[in-house]
């Protein structure tokens, strides 16, 4: 009774929260369900012996990075160390570009804070990432559709009047598709044009399978000695290439941008986990991540391989996609116009296998005739089975 008056608040929240999404982030809990819904990663490529060897390290070694409060834009040592790992011919970083963040997450969170008035536009490649959707939803953005790979696009004319435009060059998600040289020139270019923010979210970077990295827009926007000061704020995480528990993320940008970030990280969680920036700091001087990645790469590749073979099998005539080069996942579209994957998730699930409809990766909940399946948490019998069920609960969507 004595919240009564705050209850349409709440409601209108909860109202606002799509259920799919719900649905789809809870599948996990569902026993011998077959879970190729999620951006997760294979548990067995996280060097946990490693970990806990530097875990007991740091904190018997640094009680005090990791055990006080430590500063707000990260511990020094780790900044410097995301700095010179991130400098390249012609682009000059130091400390005051980088900010530690609790996952990439929490950066693309303190983003829509300082970024994004309410109301703002945003220029977002489409369909878009859903936790980038979800952080600045509080603020009820406007957003441009960028469709990078169509004919004609117009970067100047995309980015024109953002308060900030938004990509994952690597292997995007949901679409697990390559931003390819030319179109990163361009989007740097309009950047620097137009005075708009470019936002590189690149939490899959290091998962190429075929072929060799493309370079960062970060780095195409470097202009030699001084101090890097241009568009692009590029976002990394430890989540995809060491663990994603340890929530540690950094944001590299303009000095001015990391000190508006910093403060209103101040007001979000005083700073990130010490300990796990102590660990992520001497796992990368180790090399552990250079040390873990071609197994990771070998394993991942090999299970694109067999998504995309179960794929041919059986769901072929019933969806297109295309291969993807790195990453996690395949997007799928159905060739049947009618098919909506909203209702395709429940009978996947009645069927035990979880997929991720495209509705929750549009802000307007319209695109409803692709999917996400993530390739890289399932072995490829599991694949298999899980491409079987999903081929019986799309005939079952397709007569409803
Ligand atoms: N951006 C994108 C595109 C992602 O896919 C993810 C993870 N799913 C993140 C950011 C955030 O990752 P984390 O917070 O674990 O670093």
């Amino acid at each position: 009774m004595a919240h009564s008056v705050q209850r349409p608040k709440l409601a209108r929240w909860l109202a606002e929260t799509n259920d799919v999404t719900q649905t789809f982030l809870s599948a996990g809990l569902i026993p011998g369900l077959i879970n190729m819904a999620g951006g997760l990663p294979e548990p067995t490529t996280w060097p946990a012996s490693d970990l806990s060897t530097l875990a007991a390290k740091a904190v018997s070694e640094h009680p005090g990075d990791t055990l006080a409060y430590g500063p707000l834009e990260g511990l020094p040592i780790l900044r410097d160390l995301i700095a010179a790992r991130f400098s390249a011919p012609g682009l000059s970083l130091t400390r005051e570009n980088v900010l530690i963040t609790t996952g990439g997450m929490q950066a693309l969170d303190l983003i829509g804070k300082v970024l994004l008035d309410q109301g703002g536009l945003i220029a977002a490649q489409s369909p878009a990432y859903l936790g980038a959707l979800d952080a600045w939803k509080p603020r009820h953005p406007t957003y441009r559709p960028m469709y990078l790979e169509r004919e004609g696009f117009d970067p100047v004319a995309a980015l024109r009047g953002a308060q900030f435009a938004y990509t994952v060059p690597n292997f995007s998600n949901p679409t697990g598709r390559l931003v390819g040289l030319e179109d990163r020139h361009q989007l740097v270019a309009a950047a620097e044009a137009t005075g708009t923010w470019l936002v590189e979210d690149d939490p899959y970077g290091t998962l190429y399978y075929d072929g060799a990295p493309l370079p960062r827009m970060l780095t195409l926007s470097g202009k030699g000695d001084s101090t890097y000061e241009g568009p692009v704020v590029y976002l990394g995480t430890l989540s995809k290439e060491l663990a994603p528990g340890f929530r540690i993320g950094w944001a590299i940008a303009a000095p001015e941008v990391i000190r508006a970030l910093v403060t209103a990280k101040q007001g979000s969680d005083m700073c990130t986990s010490g300990l796990c920036q102590r660990i992520a700091h001497d796992a990368f001087a180790a090399g552990l991540t250079e040390r873990i990645l071609p197994n990771v790469l070998a394993l991942y590749r090999l299970r694109r391989d067999a998504l995309c073979a179960a794929m041919a099998d059986h769901l072929h005539g019933l969806f297109d996609w295309e291969v993807p080069s790195g990453g996690m996942f395949v997007w799928a579209t159905a060739r049947d116009p009618e098919l909506n994957t909203d209702v395709l998730l429940r009978e996947a699930l009645a069927h035990g296998v979880c997929i991720t409809p495209s509705s929750v990766f549009d802000p307007e909940g319209r695109n409803r005739r692709s999917i996400r399946i993530n390739f890289t948490l399932n072995d490829p019998d599991k694949l298999a089975e899980g491409v079987r069920r999903l081929a019986k609960a799309t005939l079952a969507a397709s007569a409803k």
